[in-house]
């Protein structure tokens, strides 16, 4: 550890060979198993080699989201139906937009991951022959999802932060990622070091900056949740994706984010029991006043219209290839629609479906087959939602108890939210990313295709920890970053990195722009009246997102609000914020950050509706000559029918890159990448033991 005086601060640097960036799910298992290599190439101070710094234990998607069962999807563990890799990644594959090879390393890696959890603590339910329970989840053909409960995802986070903990390795709480120093260009370019505002400090009048140093860095900060106004991404969940951008790395496949009911007073995804056990779904005025039964002109009988609340369960995402015909899908379009005119809509477990006068009465024996033989099978079919629910899932009622909602006493408020980015940043099969040495694991990595099991984001993150922890420890080495240097190559480095800070701190001196009265602590406000305000600013992406980059998408609307979110990032460049005190000095960085994001995910919606994309994945894109849903479903923009374009099938054999490039006008640039194949050719056992034993498997 070390101080330096950078302008006016005093930066703290600290030296590893990892810094990983995340204590979420991802990124504490990349830590545990990172610690394991480096054991078993016998080095017995890989605890000092290794930090993990965050923003907060408590935060992030693993740790606050769920839902009825949160699920994570494995290869198939039954006794009696045969599984395999390969049909795994056909799984991960089939819609497209996804590379062969880490898909294939996703389904090899799935076990050895499950298991390595269950050996964590995670308790993942087993029978009594010591079978771990399978079931099927959204675009899963078989039964390969499991859970540990509606909390599966903080399970699996809190034992590995445990195991980390035996180990003794540091994880930094409370630490804001402002800046990622970067040196070299061209091949040699290196991620050098993370800079961190420590959040404890923010009040006092010298805020501390530390400087995290890595011969490795591991970014799993998760998806950049507070893109979005409606959304079931836990508060705070920011991610650093704004800052990826600007270090260069390269984005893949980010038009392809997840959306879907969820509750929002209590931010919970209501897949799963919650729709299998049918509660009514009505609408209300603003006031919570004129409730109306505003499925019911859409289904033509209360067996159609039940049965598909039934199915929302397991096909949860919005899926536009699921509007047509009825299919469930129509569901989420609907609640949108009634948002849309203002209303609110609820879900109510203590009233079954309710029909119009020409239906017939809820009775479970008239559901079609599939959701009947279901409840049958199940032995759920108590006369109401909520006794089924009951019955199903006890804990899925308890966990809204846990949080002020009593589903014995009130119904749910829900709406479509934003819950999840397939893509992110484009890693190798090793999880490496465009600059070597950095590895993106975790939702941060966009390894998804347009459509992914549910349940596979959860195995994504922890497989790619492990190829992370693998390929460092095997291939780079365990020794920690050289500062400060001791040799002429890594002082052009030194200069490189105290120029990167002088600069950041110079920048977070003009945002704030805020006079310190000699006597510390207090802060005029009067210095930047010209400043933005951090918090209107965040305010003003997440609406432009929820319109305009969800799950409803329009061509000239997105490029309308691609222009507005690159003023917004330019405006901030030229006039930095307005600070009401101190603390706001991480609001702003936030602010600014994500007004980059946004510009990113906007660009990348752009671009891909300007190649000819139409509705695929979780959103729908509209055309003036689409298909029509329902005389009575508007497109609020217009006045008219809202009619959508159905995928163009040909752009599933490529994924949409992205990398900022302050050059251009729209700040980013695009190319479409071909898809890498899996490798098909096996080695016989011998010839692939040498390999291993001489390290090949890390260049090949
Ligand atoms: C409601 C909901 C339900 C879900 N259900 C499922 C499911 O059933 N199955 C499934 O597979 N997936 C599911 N997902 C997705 C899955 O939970 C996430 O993709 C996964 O937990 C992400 O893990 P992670 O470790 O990559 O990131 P996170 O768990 O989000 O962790 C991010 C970490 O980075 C830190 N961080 C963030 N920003 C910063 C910053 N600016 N500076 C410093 N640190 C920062 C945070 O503090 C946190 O520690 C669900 C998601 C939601 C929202």
């Amino acid at each position: 550890m070390e101080t330096k005086q950078i302008g006016n601060k005093s930066v703290t640097f600290h030296r590893y060979n990892t810094v990983i960036v995340g204590s979420g799910a991802a990124g504490m298992n990349c830590a545990v198993h990172l610690y394991e290599f480096m054991s078993k190439k016998g080095l017995e101070i890989g605890a000092e080699r290794i930090v993990v710094v965050t923003a907060g234990l408590g935060l992030g998607a693993s740790r606050m989201s769920g839902s009825d069962k949160q699920t994570y999807y494995k290869m198939g563990t039954s006794p009696d139906v045969a599984d395999s890799a390969e049909e795994f990644a056909k799984s991960l594959t089939a819609a497209g937009c996804c590379h062969g090879d880490s898909a294939l390393v996703e389904a090899t890696g799935s076990l050895r991951e499950f298991y390595h959890l269950v050996q964590a603590g995670v308790a993942f339910p087993t029978d009594a022959t010591g079978t771990f329970i399978g079931y099927k989840t959204d675009h899963d053909p078989y039964e390969r999802a499991t859970s540990a409960g509606p909390k599966t995802s903080k399970f699996m986070s809190e034992c590995l932060q445990r195991q980390l903990e035996r180990y003794g390795v540091r994880t930094i709480d409370e630490q804001e990622v402002a800046h990622l120093l970067t040196t070299g260009s061209g091949d040699g370019k290196r991620i050098a070091g993370v800079v961190t505002i420590d959040k404890t400090s923010v009040d006092k009048a010298d805020y501390a900056i530390n400087v995290y140093l890595g011969e490795n860095i591991v970014l799993a900060a998760g998806g950049p949740g507070e893109l979005y106004k409606t959304s079931v991404y836990p508060k705070g969940q920011l991610g650093i994706h704004g800052l990826a951008f600007r270090a260069g790395l390269t984005g893949a496949n980010l038009t392809e984010s997840q959306f879907g009911l969820a509750s929002t007073k209590f931010r919970w995804n209501v897949s799963g029991t919650y729709m299998q056990a049918i509660p009514r779904i009505f609408s209300t005025d603003a006031e919570g006043k004129d409730e109306r039964e505003f499925l019911v002109d859409f289904f033509p009988s209360m067996s159609k219209m039940a049965t598909n609340i039934f199915l929302k369960g397991y096909q949860w995402p919005f899926d536009p290839q699921r509007i047509e015909e009825l299919k469930s899908s129509l569901i989420d379009i609907l609640v949108f629609n009634e948002t849309q005119k203002g209303r609110r809509v609820f879900m109510d477990f203590l009233h079954n479906p309710v029909g119009s006068d020409s239906m017939k009465k809820f009775d479970i024996n008239d559901l079609e087959a599939e959701a009947y033989e279901y409840l049958n099978k199940t032995g759920a079919l108590e006369d109401t939602p909520i006794e089924r629910l009951a019955h199903m899932n006890p804990p899925a009622i308890e966990i809204y108890k846990e949080n002020g909602i009593d589903l014995y006493s009130e119904p749910l408020e829900i709406a479509v939210c934003a819950q999840h980015n397939n893509g992110g940043f484009a890693v190798d099969k090793w999880w490496q990313s465009n600059i070597a040495h950095t590895f993106i694991i975790g939702e941060m990595a966009g390894t998804h295709g347009v459509k992914r099991p549910g349940g596979s984001a959860l195995n994504a993150g922890q497989t790619g920890g492990l190829r992370a922890a693998e390929y460092i420890a095997n291939a780079y080495g365990c020794e920690p970053a050289d500062y400060p240097p001791q040799d002429a190559y890594r002082r052009n480095k030194q200069d490189e990195i105290e120029k990167g800070l002088n600069q950041l701190v110079e920048r977070l001196e003009r945002y704030s722009a805020v006079h310190r009265t000699p006597f510390g602590g207090h802060l005029s406000a009067d210095a930047n009246q010209d400043g933005l305000v951090p918090e209107e600013v965040i305010a003003d992406i997440q609406s432009r997102m929820t319109a305009s980059g969800g799950h409803i998408r329009e061509l000239e609307d997105g490029r309308r609000a691609l222009d507005e979110a690159i003023k917004l990032y330019k405006d901030i460049q030229q006039r930095g914020f307005k600070l009401q005190d101190a603390k706001n000095i991480i609001k702003a960085i936030q602010a600014e950050h994500l007004s980059l994001t946004s510009a990113a995910y906007l660009k990348a919606v752009v671009e891909l509706l300007e190649r000819g994309s139409g509705s695929r994945g979780s959103h729908l894109v509209l055309a003036e000559d689409g298909i029509e849903i329902h005389p009575d479903v508007i497109n609020k923009a217009t006045g008219e029918p809202l009619k959508f374009k159905r995928e163009n099938e040909s752009l599933r054999n490529s994924i949409l890159h992205i990398e900022y490039d302050e050059s251009k006008a729209e700040l980013f640039r695009c190319a479409e990448v071909e898809l890498r194949p899996a490798r098909r050719q096996r080695k016989a056992f011998e010839p692939a033991w040498q390999d291993y034993r001489e390290g090949k498997i890390y260049s090949s």
